[in-house]
């Protein structure tokens, strides 16, 4: 698998990151997704020159805009701009299918009643009802974030026997030890330095967390003005837009 992080940024775009969207392909020439597609990921597609017809699958870990809120673009664009023919799955909590066309609405009024040039499909993932996406498996695993904007999931994606784990957004929460168990990588949300909030991880929080990760390879995203304000060298690596993961 190579997974691109397109937007490694908060909600606000503090540092100029872009929102949080993963380009994650299974391996050359395989199907592609977007985990994640957050207000600015259009802007962040351009820039990086992704090809956006040839995505088959958009998954999103909860509904909030700096995670859910590019998909209207990206639709918009694809039918009247990229001229999408190809079918699009459409993945993430339960609800998708409702708050994808509420999002349409708000964004572009009258546009949930669009015919698309394309087939949508709309695939709900859940911790009980794990989905084969682009060709990778993915299971979900309850975060504990906000859930107005939920159901909140974190993510296993399984190919080929290597393992990406990914948060999304959540307070500490027990759930993120299975889904980091075994994994080759877990990109974890790390909003604050050593704010403890009900929302979001602190460093100081995770850290002491570390032994009950089992995964060797640790890499911080989502970082708001606290954590990007420095603090050294750390243990952990910390994810920018452009990064690539390799596994
Ligand atoms: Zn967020
Ligand atoms: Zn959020």
């Amino acid at each position: 698998m190579k997974v691109t992080i397109l937007g490694s940024g908060d909600a606000f775009g503090t540092g100029g990151r872009f929102n949080t969207c993963l380009h994650v392909e299974a391996g050359a020439g395989a199907e592609r997704m977007l985990l994640d597609c957050g207000a600015s990921s259009m802007v962040a597609l351009n820039r990086a020159g992704i090809e956006r017809n040839g995505l088959s699958t958009l998954l999103f870990t909860h509904f909030h805009g700096d995670h859910f809120g590019g998909l209207p673009a990206f639709l918009l664009d694809a039918q009247f701009a990229s001229r999408r023919t190809e079918a699009l799955t459409i993945a993430g909590p339960a609800g998708i299918e409702h708050r994808t066309l509420h999002a349409l609405e708000a964004d572009f009024p009258g546009s949930s009643t669009n015919r698309w040039r394309f087939p949508i499909t709309y695939v709900e993932v859940t911790p009980e009802q794990p989905a084969t996406l682009a060709g990778i498996n993915v299971s979900a695993f309850p975060m504990v974030h906000d859930e107005r904007a939920g159901p909140c999931q974190g993510y296993r994606l399984d190919h080929a026997g290597r393992i990406f784990a990914f948060s999304g957004d959540t307070a500490w929460t027990d759930a993120l030890i299975p889904l980091a168990a075994g994994a080759d990588v877990l990109l974890v949300e790390c909003y604050a330095y050593d704010t403890k909030l009900a929302n979001h991880l602190d460093y100081r929080t995770l850290s002491a967390h570390r032994s009950e990760l089992d995964t060797a390879r640790i890499v911080l995203t989502h970082m708001g003005m606290s954590m990007l304000a420095g603090h050294g060298d750390l243990p952990e690596e910390r994810a920018h837009d452009g990064m690539t993961i390799e596994l």
